[in-house]
């Protein structure tokens, strides 16, 4: 069992009845914890060629950033409305109830670039679906996702071959 794996608190009916939320918390705290679980995911993709991983707030930016780093890539954020100060591209995605927004930097990819997708969990896929579409909007070439839980029995992986062929790569 690898350090991180026993450190992922399932906190029952949070935030609300029936969902039992991953707290990957005490795993980013931990510092043999933290390391393992950015270098395994860094060390599956250390071939590909990344130059930009992509990451949403706010947990994306604890695992991408770290993960960038390692892979000797820069790190470039998705955020919620209005945060990013320069021109965005942006794209809606669904909730259970209703629809939100994730922005990217417009100029932050270039057909150059080859992205990795980082976030700490996958669930519906709905967050995931808005970062593809924000990267191929700006032109880069997709490879490959990386999560460090991924709750399989939403089936998150048909959502995202609905959107690309590009891998995915969960760690637990
Ligand atoms: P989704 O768009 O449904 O794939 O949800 C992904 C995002 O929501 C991730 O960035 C997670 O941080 C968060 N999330 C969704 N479900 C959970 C859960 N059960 N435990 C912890 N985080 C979750």
């Amino acid at each position: 069992m690898r350090p991180y794996e026993e450190l992922i608190v399932d906190i029952p009916n949070y935030p609300k009845p029936g969902v039992v939320f991953k707290d990957l918390t005490p795993a980013f705290a931990d510092a043999d914890a933290f390391a393992a679980m950015v270098d395994d995911l860094a060390a599956h993709f250390a071939d590909h060629g990344i130059t930009k991983v992509v990451g949403a707030e706010a947990r994306g930016f604890i695992v991408g950033a770290a993960v960038a780093l390692r892979l000797g890539a820069g790190f470039v954020p998705c955020r919620k409305p209005g945060k990013l100060p320069r021109t965005v591209l942006r794209e809606s995605y669904a909730l259970e109830y209703g629809t939100d927004v994730l922005e990217i930097h417009a100029d932050a990819l270039t057909s150059d670039d080859v992205v990795l997708i980082v976030d700490d969990l996958v669930a519906t896929g709905g967050t995931t679906t808005a970062m593809v579409r924000l990267v191929r909007a700006s032109g880069a070439r997709l490879v490959g996702f990386g999560f460090v839980v991924e709750l399989a029995f939403l089936d998150p992986r048909a959502v995202i071959a609905a959107e690309t062929d590009a891998e995915v790569f969960s760690l637990v």
